[in-house]
């Protein structure tokens, strides 16, 4: 299996981060990618994917959240240093992520236009280094699939995409666009309901780890991938195995150069 999208270089796995990885593998994770979130966070997500190269897979990007009204708003200079770090670190990228946008936690006009111009950098960025991307949309999956459809992105995954099933399962067919989800499925009437709308084919697994787990206010790791699986299974009715394979194969497709 491929987790598509963790945050493992994140604080709450300092203390155990090699444990969290051998549970993983233990439960068969064999790929996880890594996604950052700012600046320092995208350095921290390199670092820590270098020392366990066979299992972690970085990405880096420019979480949407950082555009809230309670933060200093994201500078040119910030949004440019992330682009930076992405062509310099380019050989070792799986995509660029995480990018996006959230209109929970973002809610004035004026931020959010911010928010889509950066997104629309990222598209860019994503295109010119040939990468995919790894993408976050809350309370705003309309128009983040319409955004980058207009812009031309052709090799995204959605990440726990919150929005109407109807909207997922048209970008799905006409963009070919990736769905990821998360264990939380297990719990999630939503969740469930984009399971049911979307072919096995345009669906991925990933734990969004440290949250998103099965239980609520649970840290969750990657080796929960399981629960999701045994919930995709009940819902498309076929094996748990199966579920896996395509799963697998999907992410493989999308990412590209990874066994
Ligand atoms: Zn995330």
């Amino acid at each position: 299996m491929i987790d598509c999208h963790a945050h493992l270089a994140a604080t709450e796995f300092d203390a155990d981060r090699p444990a969290v990885i051998e549970r993983a593998r233990g439960a068969g994770v064999r790929r996880i990618v890594v996604v950052g979130e700012d600046p320092g966070d995208d350095r921290r997500v390199l670092e820590v994917c270098a020392r366990h190269p066979q299992v972690l897979c970085p990405c880096i990007g420019y979480h949407p959240d950082r555009f809230a009204e309670d933060r200093d708003l994201p500078t040119d200079d910030a949004i440019e240093a992330v682009a930076r770090l992405a062509r310099d670190n380019r050989a070792q990228l799986l995509a660029i992520g995480e990018v996006g946008l959230d209109y929970w936690y973002v809610r004035t006009d004026a931020r959010r236009a911010a928010q889509r111009a950066c997104l629309e950098r990222m598209v860019a960025l994503a295109d010119e280094l040939a990468l995919p991307l790894n993408v976050h949309s809350r309370s705003a999956g309309h128009q983040t699939l319409a955004l980058l459809a207009a812009c031309g992105a052709q090799r995204v995954l959605m990440h726990a995409f919150d929005g109407k099933a109807s909207y997922a399962a048209r970008a799905a067919e006409q963009e070919g666009y990736l769905f990821s989800i998360p264990p939380s499925v297990v719990r999630s009437v939503q969740k469930q309901k984009l399971v049911r709308r979307l072919p096995l084919e345009s669906l991925a697994l990933e734990s969004d780890s440290p949250v998103l787990g099965p239980d609520p206010g649970v840290r969750n790791e990657p080796a929960n991938l399981a629960h999701a699986v045994r919930c995709l299974a009940e819902l498309k009715g076929v094996s748990e195995d199966r579920v896996r394979e395509v799963t697998t194969g999907n992410a493989r497709r999308l990412f590209g150069g990874i066994s």
